[in-house]
Formats: structure tokens, C-alpha cells, sequence
């Protein structure tokens, strides 16, 4: 048996067959849940004012705010503007390095990370010991809601070091009490088959599943592992529009990295409500959108040592109030894209991941793995260019009208689709570039 007490690190084991890793939180009354939102907002306004935090304090009283009696609970959030990620960007490069918007001391935290950086330049994310704690225990509602248990053997591939997002997950698998096998990301065939061997002498229960799944599974089929063996599935991640959504699993590592998790119930994720209020939000107006229509994802933090107040990820979302069959009170939130993804071509808006659902309808270019890119369209009335790699040594011309006649099925655009060799295309170990330029 693990052993229990205080010489320990992580969180108190619970009866396996427990239905909600937190029932006090998770199945609290809406009306109670609501106190303790307006109580623990009422304390981040007056931090504001009492520390001050300048960035929050401007914004504040650019609403009328003065003092910390000015808000009394969650309803008074829509009279606060909301900031987006250059506003922090600004407030690090005028205020450095940390910038004017945190609530603690830098040396009162224990972990610092970046985001990927992939638009402009990565902001800084500090976590206390505390907002640590809050996020693995945010991303251990969502594990047990899908019957992960602790005793059970996980793994990831997520970048490292100064990149926040795989120490965080790593440890957030870890506090949960799973065996956690972090692989490098296969940015070479080689640390792809380091990965793979490795998968081969651990076998995880959870196959991994992720971002460079079917980068893992090109490498083995390359270097003759069979990829069932290392225990990969398929790769065949499916894809979404903006029409659908997916269920809202994380507000940026910046704001809040485990916000809610799916119960697979019903559509949507269930939000940790005790320590954030979501809200989608029309940004002409900064008032809700009706339930279940898209708005911005505004994301207010609460009950951490740095909260973020009124943040708009510049991402779509839509929340679900309706009553959850698995018992769990909280509201639900579904995700749609980030806005900066969107595309327009031929009077159509869609993101890339619309495209690849399409592709994947082709056979010759879905198989082994779909690799494509689709070229940023600049005049609206062009057919869409898009490149994908075929391993078929057919006719490549017919290739290319089958792919072009889907992706008009599915979005309803012209498609201009050159067909390329296997390996042309550039490959990533973690996330790849599917928009291009030119
Ligand atoms: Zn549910």
C-alpha cells in the first residue's frame, strides 16, 4: 500500500468507487455556489485596491470603480473592461519582467514558464505553491469525470523547460497519483523512436493520444515498430467547426490551464465554478451572449494567489446551464476555436481544422497520416490553396480533384489542392504549422 500521512506529497486518497473526486464543490447548490463566487470576487477587487495591482486598479476605475465596496459580486462583473493577451504583453515589456498586473511578489512563487510563443512574444506565467495546487486540483475533476484512477500509467509528450504547459500536466498526473511517462516530443525520428521504445518496455493503460499522435505513428511504421505494440491507436483525431464545438478544456496555462473537464454526459465541459467565472461575452456590448450562442471566452480567477479578472481569450465559447444528468452542478462550456484561426474565403468562415475533417474523407492522403497545409487566403474570391502529401502512386491529378470535391462538399469553397510526395511537407514534435503564409 502507498503510504499515507504526512509524509507524503499530493492530496488525501478517496474510496475508488466515489462517484466526484470533489462532491462538496462539484455538487454544491447553485445559490451557495454563487456566495462563495461573490465572496472570493469581492476579495480579489479589494487586493486590487489594497496591494494595488496598477493594471486591474486602471481598469477598475476606468468603470466607475473606486473602492473595493464598488463590487458586490459576480453581476457586477460585465462593468469591468476586459483585457486580452497584449495588454499583458504590454504591461511585461513597460513593467519588466513580470510586469504590472500580478498580485504576488515574483519570489513569492515557486515555477515560472512561457507560453509557446507561436503569435508574438510569450508572455510570463508564475504560479505560487497555491495556484499550483488549484490547478491539480482543477485537472483532477476532470481525470476522475473520465475514470482515471490513481495506480494507472499515463503518458504525454509535451514540450519542456521553459514552455509551462508539460511541467504543469506532469505534475498534475503525478498529484493525482498516476504513473506518469513523459516522452520527449518527436521533434526527430529518433526522439520519436526513443518514445516508442520506451512505450514498448512501459506499456501505459492511457495510449497516448495528442497533438504528434500521427507523427508517432509515421516514425514507427518508418522504423518498423508496429505502432499497436507501442500502444498507439489510430491516428485519426477528428476534427471541428465552429458550428460544433468541443468541450471548453482550458483557459490558456496563463489564466487558468484546467478549468473544466467533460463528464460525457452531456455536451460541454463542466467549469470549476468555485475558482472562476466564464462567460461569453459579445465584445461590442461586454454583456453576455445568450446561453448556448458563441461569444468571447471571458474568464474571471478566483481563490489563487494570482488572478486574472475579466481576461478574454479572443477564443470562442458557449456556455450550457441546463441540468446535468451526472449529477454535478456546476455550468457547462463548449469551445470554438480561437478567433485569430478563422478563415475567410468565398464569403465562407471556417477554421483549418474544417479543412483536415475533410481531407481525412480522402483516402490516399489520410493514410498513414494526414500531412497538409493550407495557404492563408488573401483575395476572398480565389480558390483555396491547399498542399497535402499522397503516398498513392496513382494519378495525382485525380488525387487532387477528389480532395478539392470534398472540401467543396464539406464548406462549400472552391479548393485549389496540389498533391505533393511523402516527406515533403515539414513535421513537428508538437503542435504543427498547418496555416502558411504562402
Ligand atoms: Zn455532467
Amino acid at each position: 500500500m502507498p503510504t499515507s500521512g504526512p509524509e507524503r506529497l499530493g492530496p488525501d486518497p478517496r474510496p475508488l468507487d466515489q462517484q466526484f473526486w470533489d462532491p462538496e464543490m462539484q455538487t454544491m447548490g447553485r445559490e451557495e455556489r454563487r456566495a462563495l463566487q461573490d465572496e472570493r470576487l469581492r476579495d480579489v477587487i479589494r487586493r486590487v485596491f489594497e496591494r494595488p495591482v496598477p493594471l486591474f486598479k486602471r481598469k477598475l476605475e476606468s468603470a466607475g470603480i473606486t473602492g473595493p465596496d464598488d463590487v458586490k459580486g459576480v453581476d457586477d462583473l460585465i462593468h469591468i473592461p476586459t483585457i486580452v493577451k497584449d495588454d499583458l504583453r504590454r504591461s511585461e515589456a513597460e513593467h519588466p519582467p513580470v510586469g504590472d498586473y500580478r498580485f504576488t511578489d515574483i519570489r513569492d512563487c515557486v515555477r515560472v514558464g512561457t507560453s509557446t510563443g507561436t503569435t508574438g512574444t510569450p508572455t510570463l506565467m508564475l504560479w505560487s505553491r497555491h495556484d499550483i495546487w488549484v490547478e491539480y486540483e482543477s485537472a483532477a475533476r476532470w481525470w476522475w469525470r473520465i475514470g482515471y484512477r490513481p495506480g494507472q500509467i499515463i503518458t504525454h509528450a509535451h514540450p519542456a523547460y521553459l514552455y509551462g504547459g508539460g511541467v504543469m500536466l506532469q505534475g498534475a498526473y503525478e498529484y493525482f497519483g498516476l504513473l506518469s511517462i513523459w516522452v520527449p516530443p518527436p521533434d526527430t525520428d529518433e526522439l520519436a523512436e526513443q518514445a516508442l521504445r520506451f512505450w514498448m518496455r512501459v506499456k501505459p493503460d492511457h495510449p497516448f493520444t495528442g497533438f504528434s499522435t500521427g507523427r508517432f505513428w509515421e516514425v514507427a511504421t518508418k522504423v518498423g515498430i508496429n505502432p499497436e505494440d507501442a500502444g498507439l491507436n489510430i491516428p485519426h483525431m477528428p476534427g471541428f467547426g465552429l458550428g460544433k464545438g468541443l468541450p471548453l478544456m482550458t483557459a490558456g496555462a496563463e489564466c487558468y490551464a484546467y478549468p473544466s473537464g467533460p463528464c460525457g454526459q452531456k455536451p460541454g465541459a463542466h467549469i470549476n465554478e468555485d475558482w472562476c467565472v466564464i462567460q461569453a461575452v459579445d465584445p461590442d456590448t461586454g454583456r453576455e451572449v445568450p446561453d448556448g450562442e458563441w461569444g468571447n471566452l471571458t474568464v474571471t480567477t478566483f481563490g489563487r494567489d494570482n488572478p486574472l479578472i475579466r481576461y478574454d481569450l479572443e477564443e470562442a465559447a458557449a456556455l450550457l446551464r441546463d441540468e446535468c444528468t451526472c449529477g454535478e452542478t456546476t455550468i457547462r462550456g463548449l469551445w470554438g476555436g480561437r478567433f485569430k484561426d478563422l478563415l475567410a474565403s468565398q464569403g465562407k468562415r471556417f477554421q483549418v481544422n474544417e479543412v483536415e475533417s475533410a481531407l481525412r474523407k480522402v483516402e490516399d492522403v489520410a493514410k498513414p497520416t494526414l500531412e497538409y497545409q493550407v495557404v492563408k487566403p488573401k483575395r476572398h474570391d480565389a480558390p483555396l490553396v491547399i498542399r497535402v502529401e499522397s503516398t498513392s502512386t496513382g494519378d495525382r491529378m485525380d488525387t487532387a480533384r477528389r480532395a478539392a470535391a470534398v472540401v467543396k462538399e464539406e464548406l462549400g469553397i472552391d479548393a485549389d489542392v496540389e498533391v505533393l510526395a511523402r516527406d515533403t511537407l515539414p513535421r513537428s514534435g508538437y503542435k504543427a504549422t498547418r496555416l502558411v503564409d504562402d
